[in-house]
């Protein structure tokens, strides 16, 4: 059984895009810049924030954290989108969701301009995966394709299963898949009988956000198993857990990655090879 290392693609992944950055600067172009849009003080907003800075500055990115009171009206964010669209020196932005209840979330993805989008989620973005063309891909996404490049696992021919269907992270990695020519399976809360689903799959993705979701009856030997779901326990102590049942199915799949150290690292770094895309676009057209 092999573990899908994230936490180590990662860090090979940080060199590669540092390398370039670095090259591009000693050519005497600019810095690369993403901003963080954080409304209010969710704790996990501000842990995903934290965890960008530090992989910024890991790679030389410049991240400007713009930091609005809950009570921001949503005209004012939306003010503050166009603001940093018109802005030459901001490469990539990011509205860091969730968002609080008074303000509509869509308005404000569709507010950003599709080329800095890093997180894939404008329409223009999302009409580019439905037609196969090349548009931004959500991070956790592209995140996903990135692990299993790694270990030389081709979805081509394959069935893939999906369990969530959620627009940030089920919907569109379904559509990814089948744009790699999978065939592909998507379940969610309403699906009966999950594990005559999932049983077959060669590839199974899991993002429910339900700990432990997945157990050993859900899987079968020879399976390649992602790991998308990631739930804070705070008992007995506290630590991130996954949709899938690690313990009991990792005897009998053949890969798996782990949370923490599978997907979630590498959603960060694929957000940075998002950014670095469009840095090099910009930079290239001059
Ligand atoms: P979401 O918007 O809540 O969507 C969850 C999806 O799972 C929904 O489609 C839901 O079905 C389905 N679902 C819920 N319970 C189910 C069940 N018992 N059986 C089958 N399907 C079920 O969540 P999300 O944003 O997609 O995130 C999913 C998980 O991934 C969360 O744990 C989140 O924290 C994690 N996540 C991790 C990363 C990372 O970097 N690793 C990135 C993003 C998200 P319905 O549509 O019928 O409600």
């Amino acid at each position: 059984m092999i573990i899908l290392d994230g936490k180590k693609l990662q860090n090979k992944i940080a060199l590669e895009i540092k390398e370039k950055i670095g090259g591009y600067i000693s050519e005497g172009f600019v810095v690369p810049k993403v901003a963080i849009i954080q409304v209010g003080d969710n704790k996990e907003s501000t842990l995903f924030i934290e965890n960008k800075k530090k992989f910024g500055k890991k790679v030389g990115v410049e991240v400007l954290h713009v930091h609005l009171p809950q009570s921001v009206e949503e005209s004012e964010l939306i003010k503050e989108i166009v603001s940093l669209n018109m802005d030459n020196s901001v490469h990539g932005i990011i509205v860091q969701m969730p968002l609080p209840h008074h303000i509509h979330r869509e308005r404000c993805i569709e507010a950003i301009d599709p080329s800095k989008d890093i997180d894939g989620l404008h329409s223009k973005n999302v009409k580019a995966m439905w037609v196969n063309h090349e548009g931004i891909l959500p991070a956790t996404t592209r995140g996903i394709m990135q692990i299993l490049d790694e270990y030389n696992i081709d979805c081509a021919g394959k069935h893939v299963v999906v369990v969530g269907r959620s627009s940030l992270v089920g919907k569109p990695s379904a559509l990814s898949f089948l744009n790699k020519d999978a065939t592909v399976t998507m379940c969610h809360s309403k699906t009966p009988n999950l594990e005559f689903h999932t049983t077959p799959a060669d590839i199974l993705i899991a993002a429910a956000g339900v700990p432990r979701l997945i157990t050993a009856k859900h899987v079968r030997p020879g399976q390649v198993v992602i790991d998308v779901g990631i739930t804070i326990e705070e008992i007995p102590q506290r630590k991130a857990v996954g949709d899938v049942d690690f313990e009991e199915v990792k005897g009998v799949v053949s890969a798996i990655t782990p949370v923490p150290g599978g997907v979630g690292p590498m959603t960060v770094t694929a957000l940075f090879l998002n950014l670095l895309d469009v840095y090099t676009r910009v930079i290239k057209r001059g």
